[in-house]
């Protein structure tokens, strides 16, 4: 029989992290966020090392690197409650794109790499960046158009490219960074771990985008100009990369959906104050049949987007990667949809309060609009599912 529970372990983090989100996390969001303006982090640091001793730091990891060593769906469980602020992951060390980077640092890098940057990543010393896609012609929707190139030089690689939305890698230590070593359509693209400042790798500028800069999550342009590394830098073997991205985006979509799905359920809370108090018309705005429409899309569409990321990370957890995909990309497609849905109408449910700057959902919003577009457009994950199902390859009723 399905049991829908968590361990009562898991459950008992679950509530510890829920509880730390709102006692610690969300009184601190507005001093983070504006102390982040000036690239100061002293109140986040502080709040990591509340974290850390709490046990509360990386739970992700495994305990050797100081996590827990949950799976999929422990971080599932946990990512949602920190999704509750935009700054939550930050706190615990498991925002993207540490997050995913850590994973595959985890299962595919050589021992060089791991002990120069897995340590002072799981730490929170350093951070990182993900950088796969480039401006138009090259890799974006379809990682097929990749035209950074790794050639091999005596017993280095050397790295041209031009690469932009590298999240956070301004500020990172290394990147991780995914060129053509062949024109082979499925192992043509190899990973490489590259230190950030090393020479030839130029950062032309953070792209000004919708949303204002939230820590990390600032979208950098680079030039890779003859960047060279050794053999140790290339993650798994040379022809993995597209391999190992899905590897990597599979789990990272589920941490994303957690996430979004956290801070969904914190402005439909949000909304339930307003409208059990404000009265309109002769009665609570919560009375009438149309907010209950809204509050009921928004409820139904959270637990929809809850029981599919669960489904998935369960599927993960049985080694099931390859079937778990399409599950994957319906999860992210529905979850993006609805943040970004929930958070228009909670912000139509609070009247002229949700347009202020008295609440914080302006940036919420902007930060959302996101969704629909990284980790692969709505219109590819649509692309993928239809393509999955006619093959016989998606069971609906699971
Ligand atoms: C905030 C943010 C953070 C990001 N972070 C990272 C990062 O850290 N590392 C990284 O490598 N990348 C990152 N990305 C890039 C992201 O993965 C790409 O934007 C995404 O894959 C789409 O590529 P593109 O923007 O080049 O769109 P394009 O390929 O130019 O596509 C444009 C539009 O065309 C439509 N379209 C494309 N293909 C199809 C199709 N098959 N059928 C129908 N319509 C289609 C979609 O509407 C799509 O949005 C980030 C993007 C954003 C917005």
């Amino acid at each position: 029989m399905t049991d829908f529970a968590f361990s009562p372990e898991l459950e008992a983090l679950r509530r510890e992290v829920r509880a730390f989100v709102d006692d610690v996390v969300i009184p601190a969001e507005a001093a983070i966020l504006s102390e982040d303006e000036k690239k100061d982090r002293t109140t986040l640091r502080a709040l990591r090392e509340r974290a850390r001793a709490a046990g509360l730091f990386v739970p992700h990891l495994p305990t050797e690197l100081g996590g827990r060593g949950l799976g999929v769906l422990g971080m599932c469980a946990l990512f949602r409650e920190m999704g509750r602020s935009p700054v939550g992951a930050a706190v615990f060390n498991c925002d993207a794109p540490d997050q995913g980077n850590m994973d595959l640092l985890l299962r595919s890098a050589s021992p060089e790499i791991k002990a120069k940057w897995l340590g002072p990543l799981t730490r929170g010393e350093i951070t990182s960046g993900f950088s796969m896609t480039e401006p138009a012609p090259g890799a974006g929707a379809d990682p097929g158009n990749l035209r950074t190139r790794a050639r091999k030089d005596g017993s280095d690689w050397v790295i041209d490219g031009h690469k932009w939305y590298t999240t956070g890698g301004g500020d990172a230590a290394f990147l991780i960074v995914m060129a053509r070593t062949s024109d082979d359509p499925k192992t043509g693209a190899s990973m490489f771990v590259v230190d950030r400042h090393a020479p030839g790798v130029v950062h032309v500028r953070d792209v000004p985008v919708m949303c204002p800069p939230i820590l990390v999550h600032r979208e950098a342009e680079f030039r890779y100009e003859g960047v060279r590394v050794p053999e140790s830098a290339v993650l798994g073997e040379i022809g993995e990369g597209f391999r190992l991205a899905q590897k990597r985006l599979v789990p990272a979509r589920l941490t994303h959906c957690m996430r979004w799905l956290g801070l969904a359920d914190r402005a439909v809370h949000m909304a339930k104050a307003y409208l059990l108090t404000r009265q309109s018309f002769g009665k609570e705005l919560a009375r009438h049949q149309l907010v209950q429409h809204a509050i009921f899309e928004a409820v139904q569409g959270i637990h929809a987007g809850n029981l599919m990321t669960l489904h998935c990370a369960w599927m993960l957890e049985r080694g099931q990667d390859r079937e778990a995909r399409p599950y994957s990309s319906m999860a992210k497609h529905h979850v993006a949809r609805l943040l970004c849905k929930t958070l228009d109408d909670m912000i139509q449910l609070h009247g002229a309060l949700g347009f202020s700057e008295d609440l914080p959902f302006s940036v919420w919003y902007r930060f959302a609009r996101a969704s629909r577009i990284a980790d692969g457009p709505d219109e590819v994950h649509e692309m993928l599912v239809a393509r999955d199902f006619f093959r016989g390859a998606i069971e609906t009723l699971v």
